[in-house]
């Protein structure tokens, strides 16, 4: 929905909705996505600890010392409840709905390390200051403050929170692996991109890709609106007048675009008004106007 006023040569004719290419890399500068971890920067192992967070491949509570959750684990009992209360309509009713739910979120979560913490996993998250719910009470007044004196939830107490609505997010699954990684005497990071994602072809790609920066289109005398949702794109003609971009905008033809001759008359001025414009003088840089209604 972002639109500014762009000033550029009447003999400007880069292509109408298309990014400007100065704001696009270069294919050739991007980085190459790195095999050996598929572009996410971690090693095997981390990757392999991510996936039994996520209960992406198969993952045993007892193999962390943890205790399998069952249908009649308090925690599970009451969240089926809930589910089955709340969705009747899908689970049905009755004792026996709820029994199925529970055994169904009992598997699911048995299946992620996530709900599965060990006295370690915790001691890492405390210390990552990422299990503030069950460390420190919080008020409007004084926000976050550490319980008094201090306390370290047991991993069955971080295990239960973690199955209520807020539980762990990306956040602590990247500090849990983190210190497993170390405790495991593993790499955290992939050793053949170190943890980029991406490779180069050498060291001057790599360089070239750093320095690369994006170019402004050149400044002129002609008026043309663009969007600014994309990188940046010309959307309009190149006008040798103010008012003619004024009109153009407010002509019925731009359908959704509208917008009534006032409105666009004053976003024209005050899209390039020097009183708006970095302290350059770059009259490109122009303002954002967001008053359009288009999404
Ligand atoms: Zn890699």
């Amino acid at each position: 929905m972002g639109r500014r006023i762009v000033r550029v040569p009447l003999n400007f004719d880069a292509p109408l909705n298309e990014v400007w290419a100065g704001y696009l890399m270069p294919e050739h500068l991007h980085g190459l996505r790195c095999t050996a971890c598929n572009g996410s920067g971690y090693s095997r192992h981390a990757a392999h600890l991510h996936d039994l967070w996520y209960g992406n491949v198969p993952f045993r509570p007892e193999d962390n010392g943890s205790t399998p959750l069952t249908a009649d684990t308090p925690a599970v009992r009451a969240f089926a409840e809930r589910n089955v209360t709340r969705n009747s309509d899908f689970y049905g009713s009755g004792e026996a709905a709820i029994r199925q739910e529970a055994r169904r979120l009992a598997d699911l979560w048995n299946s992620q390390w996530a709900h599965h913490l060990n006295a370690d996993d915790v001691a890492a998250l405390i210390a990552a200051g990422r299990l503030t719910d069950l460390t420190h009470t919080w008020d409007r007044d004084s926000g976050w403050q550490p319980i008094q004196p201090p306390v370290t939830p047991t991993p069955e107490q971080v295990n239960e929170w973690s199955l209520s609505g807020f539980g762990h997010d990306g956040i602590n699954a990247s500090v849990a692996v983190k210190a497993r990684c170390k405790r495991d005497g593993m790499n955290l990071l992939c050793p053949a991109c170190n943890g980029e994602g991406n490779v180069w072809r050498g060291a001057q790609h790599k360089a070239d890709h750093e320095a690369w920066e994006r170019t402004e289109p050149p400044t002129g005398e002609g008026w043309q609106l663009w969007e600014t949702v994309s990188e940046g794109s010309p959307i309009s003609p190149v006008f040798a007048a103010a008012d003619e971009l004024a009109s153009w905008m407010s002509d019925p033809e731009r359908g959704r675009q509208w917008v009534p001759g006032d409105v666009a008359a004053k976003f024209v001025a005050e899209g390039w008004a020097p009183s708006l414009v970095g302290s350059g003088g770059d009259v490109v840089s122009g303002v954002e106007f967001v008053g359009f209604r288009d999404e």
